[in-house]
């Protein structure tokens, strides 16, 4: 099989694309999965205030001397206070504030009894044990305090990273823009769902399959179609569409038929092809190239072909571009409980499902049946020169 190697496709892909260094604010509610693009400095002290940490008596801790089950110390309660509440009492030897968890400790206080220890008094409690000074003192700030940074820039915001902003009282973020992808399938014979099937007709399934995969890699849609194998309307379809695109990805039309527009496409619009071909199966006659600048990759149309290099080829352009090292697929070893009978010219991803340290594939790995890519989360990674593997073998798996 001719071609470059993938490693060398992946290292012209990585020259051609860049960083999307545009921001912009989006609110907290749709930040979620976004990319930060300034550090996060806290905007307040977290907590606010000295809070108490539990269910008890806010106390000094000199008064608990030498308290113990046998010897109590009795302090007189001077007031209650409860998170959200405030108490204007302040604490003075032989005096405790019943507090709750939550609640702002109250001046002169310097440690919270847990109420476990004491006999739960009302007007006076006693209580079985001493203290140490600061004993269960939450501190103002104890979290973070105001002016910290608490995220980075370049970090992707998660659950954590929500509540974090929320919690110093965020309601927007700087974010990168993400990048915009356009997606064009091409065949006469593909039909949308929904339309009648006419004789020689399929519905298109890698249409909404690299949009399904758009959304789950969090990318934005700039524009996508299904184009017949008419090398002017493919191109003008691309034409349209590439300035509001940062990258361009199409499936069918790459290979040697009569049909293969995807050839004349890139003539017509004069993109500068950087290569053809990777030597890999399946899906190896991937096209790329740039179209006034922007990366365009023309994948194989046979399903799986389109669905193995979308995470071997377009996933790493996407990671760079969006700033997601997440992006990339792991690389782990894995126990091939299936094995793989066939001889491999060329390197070889074979779909699976990995499990703990093991993999199976799921039957048939041919690239145009996408059946048995339902449920599986990885790709085997036959050698080039490979005879077969045996069951139980070791292997090399990216997990998808
Ligand atoms: P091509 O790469 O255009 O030569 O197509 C290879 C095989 O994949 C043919 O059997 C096509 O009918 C099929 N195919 C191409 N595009 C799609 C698509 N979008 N959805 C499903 N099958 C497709
Ligand atoms: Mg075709």
């Amino acid at each position: 099989m001719t071609g470059i190697l993938l490693t060398q496709a992946l290292e012209i892909l990585h020259q051609n694309c860049r960083k999307i260094d545009e921001t912009e604010y989006v609110s907290i509610e749709e930040a979620v999965g976004r990319v930060l693009a300034e550090d996060v400095h806290a905007l307040i002290d977290q907590p606010p205030f000295p809070r108490s940490p539990l269910d008890g008596y806010a106390l000094s801790a000199g008064d608990t001397e030498g308290a113990s089950k046998e010897t109590p110390v009795s302090l007189q309660v001077i007031d209650e206070v409860f998170a959200g509440g405030f108490s204007e009492r302040r604490i003075v030897p032989g005096t405790a504030i019943r507090i709750m968890t939550g609640a702002p400790i109250p001046d002169g206080a310097d440690c919270i009894l847990k109420q476990e220890d004491t006999d739960y008094g009302m007007d006076t409690v006693k209580i079985y044990t001493s203290l140490k000074p600061w004993q269960n003192y939450c501190f103002a700030g104890d979290d973070y305090k105001k002016g910290m940074t608490v995220i980075r820039a370049g970090a992707r915001i998660g659950a954590a990273e929500i509540g974090v902003l929320v919690g110093m009282g965020s309601t927007s973020v700087k974010v990168f823009r993400r990048p915009r992808v356009l997606i064009m399938s091409t065949g006469s014979e593909l039909r949308e769902p929904g339309e009648p099937l006419g004789p020689g007709q399929i519905y298109d399934s890698n249409l909404h399959m690299i949009i399904a995969q758009m959304r789950i890699w969090d990318m934005d849609i700039s524009a996508y179609s299904i184009v017949h194998d008419e090398p002017d309307d493919a191109a003008a379809f691309i034409r349209e569409h590439a300035g509001q695109s940062d990258l361009i990805v199409t499936t069918g039309g790459v290979s040697v038929g009569k049909k293969d527009i995807m050839h004349d496409v890139m003539k017509i619009l004069d993109a500068h092809q950087l290569f053809w071909k990777v030597c890999l199966k399946p899906g190896s006659p991937t096209i790329f190239g740039l179209y006034e600048g922007k990366p365009l990759i023309a994948l194989s149309g046979n399903p799986y072909g389109a669905a193995a290099n979308l995470h071997l080829l377009v996933r790493p352009v996407l990671a760079e571009m969006a700033g997601r090292p997440d992006l990339m697929p792991r690389k782990v070893r894995a126990v091939y409980d299936s094995g793989f009978l066939k001889s491999s010219k060329v390197t070889r991803y074979v779909r699976g499902v990995y499990d703990n340290g093991h993999v199976k594939t799921t039957g048939s790995n041919e690239s145009g049946v996408l059946s048995t890519m339902v449920g599986c989360n990885c790709m085997v990674i036959i050698p080039a020169g490979s005879t077969g593997v045996e069951p139980g073998e070791e292997m090399d798996v990216l997990l998808l």
